[in-house]
């Protein structure tokens, strides 16, 4: 067996890893770059004419999101995956192609009134290409089922990450590899916590959070329902949000607050179509719950509150900026890199009343990172914002396993080999020296790896 790895490798997006099985190509994901390397996304690196085929580890954007380059470009296998990561992709795959079109338009008429030099370049696919991708789809897999794709021996397992997330174990010939995917943080609301792998020869580990670890969840909680506390009086409270997870347990969380009593009175606006229509599909499948969320599902809905208004009209969104205190605005994107977000953020970000709470990674290249750099002014949707707003990090929000869980979840493997993934590359050294007695290697886009 051999891998390349032609995306997250030495950087956080762009997931895609080629299995090469003598005549048979699987490729592991299939993501857009983001950040920095989002130019990088134009070019596969790979003719997708040879893949014959996909397993899908889960439906963040940055695994799945050139799916469609893959069929545009003569790919005819089948993309294998969970049923959630099935639904979620579609959501995802159809907000990115709207976005990818909206973003041309807007750059096209600044091109025009000479304002910007460069001609931007087309989308890497429309709506119409996303709907032949999700033909292609196989929503068969459940966990720690064993299924034969192109004779070798697949194991999704739950990767504790998102809803429907897996990591997968392969066997062929003699030889166990494992891909991570992404890996979830232990102890979150909805999702349960990630299996173990077993015994494995090779282990490809995403390394995110490679140097640190998370505060706990409950800490993490209490960080937030002081913030609240503290800012809703005369402020309001922005969270920059991933539709996808992220944005349900921040409601899970809100949820429980006003249950316990602890919500001080507010206006809590999700002001997202995207993660409204992802609200949705954890809905529908709730047998994918941890325990303790399915209970709560049985006699109601564990993310609605007397609070909250779902905000799906461009209007209503509109009429939150003349709001002065008192609300919670959750939109997305979660990195600033686009949507509604960045209109909350012009209008109140550059009053020092107001919070903003990060509560996932923000890669290099991105205004969210900019912002937590402290840069001032940054420039939002090209005007330039004094940001004078409370800038806070609660991490115990984030999806991804800390240190110590990657190093528990790879042990668990007891690998010959490991190879780092999915990660920055100063935090994968850090990573690399922790597990200083293994033999840890991390390997460059398109390098050969012999497995
Ligand atoms: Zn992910």
């Amino acid at each position: 067996m051999k891998v390349i790895s032609y995306g997250a490798a030495k950087t956080v997006t762009g997931s895609a890893h080629m299995l090469i099985l003598d005549d048979k190509k699987i490729l592991i994901d299939c993501g857009l770059f983001q950040g920095v390397d989002e130019e990088k996304s134009e070019e596969l690196g790979f003719d997708p004419k040879e893949v014959d085929a996909v397993l899908l580890t889960h439906a963040h954007i940055d695994h799945c999101g050139r799916i469609p380059m893959l069929i545009k470009n003569g790919f005819k296998g089948k993309i294998y995956c969970t049923n959630p990561t099935y639904e979620l992709s579609r959501l995802m795959l159809l907000d990115t192609a709207k976005v990818m079109l909206e973003n041309y338009k807007s750059h096209m008429r600044r091109f025009q009134r000479g304002s910007i030099k460069e001609m931007p370049s087309e989308p890497l696919y429309d709506e119409d290409d996303v709907f032949e991708a999700l033909e292609h789809f196989e929503p068969i897999f459940s966990y720690n089922k064993t299924y034969d794709v192109l004779g070798a021996k697949v194991t999704p397992k739950d990767a504790g990450h998102i809803l429907g997330s897996c990591f997968y174990e392969i066997e062929y010939k003699d030889k166990r590899i494992v891909f991570s995917g992404d890996l979830g943080n232990k102890g979150k609301p909805i999702v349960r916590d990630f299996s173990l792998p077993s015994k494995a020869n090779v282990v490809y580990v995403e390394s995110t959070y490679g140097d640190r670890l998370h505060k706990s969840f409950d800490q993490s909680k209490e960080e937030l329902k002081e913030i609240i506390k503290n800012t809703i009086k005369h402020g309001n409270v922005l969270i920059p949000s991933y539709a996808l997870e992220r944005t349900q347990d921040i409601l899970y969380v809100l949820r429980e607050f006003y249950e316990e009593g602890s919500l001080p009175k507010c206006k809590i606006f999700l002001d997202s179509p995207l993660a409204i229509g992802v609200t949705k599909v954890f809905l529908r499948n709730k047998e994918y719950f941890r325990k303790e969320t399915y209970d709560i599902m049985q006699k109601e809905d564990p993310f609605s509150l007397p609070y909250l208004t779902m905000v799906r009209d461009v209007e209503e969104s509109k009429q939150i900026n003349d709001i002065q205190e008192g609300a919670i605005i959750i939109a997305g994107s979660g990195m600033l890199s686009g949507g509604r977000i960045l209109h909350h953020i012009r209008h109140h970000a550059y009053k020092e009343q107001n919070a903003i709470v990060f509560v996932g990674y923000q890669p290099h290249g991105t205004l969210g990172r900019r912002i937590l750099e402290k840069q001032n002014p940054v420039f939002v949707m090209g005007e330039p914002i004094n940001i004078r707003a409370k800038i806070y990090t609660v991490n115990g929000f984030s999806s991804h396993a800390d240190q110590s869980e990657l190093i528990e979840w790879v042990n668990a493997a007891n690998p010959e080999k490991i190879c780092l993934i999915h990660g920055e590359e100063d935090k994968m050294l850090v990573l690399k020296d922790k597990l200083a007695n293994k033999n840890v290697y991390i390997p460059s886009r398109k390098e050969v790896i012999d497995v």
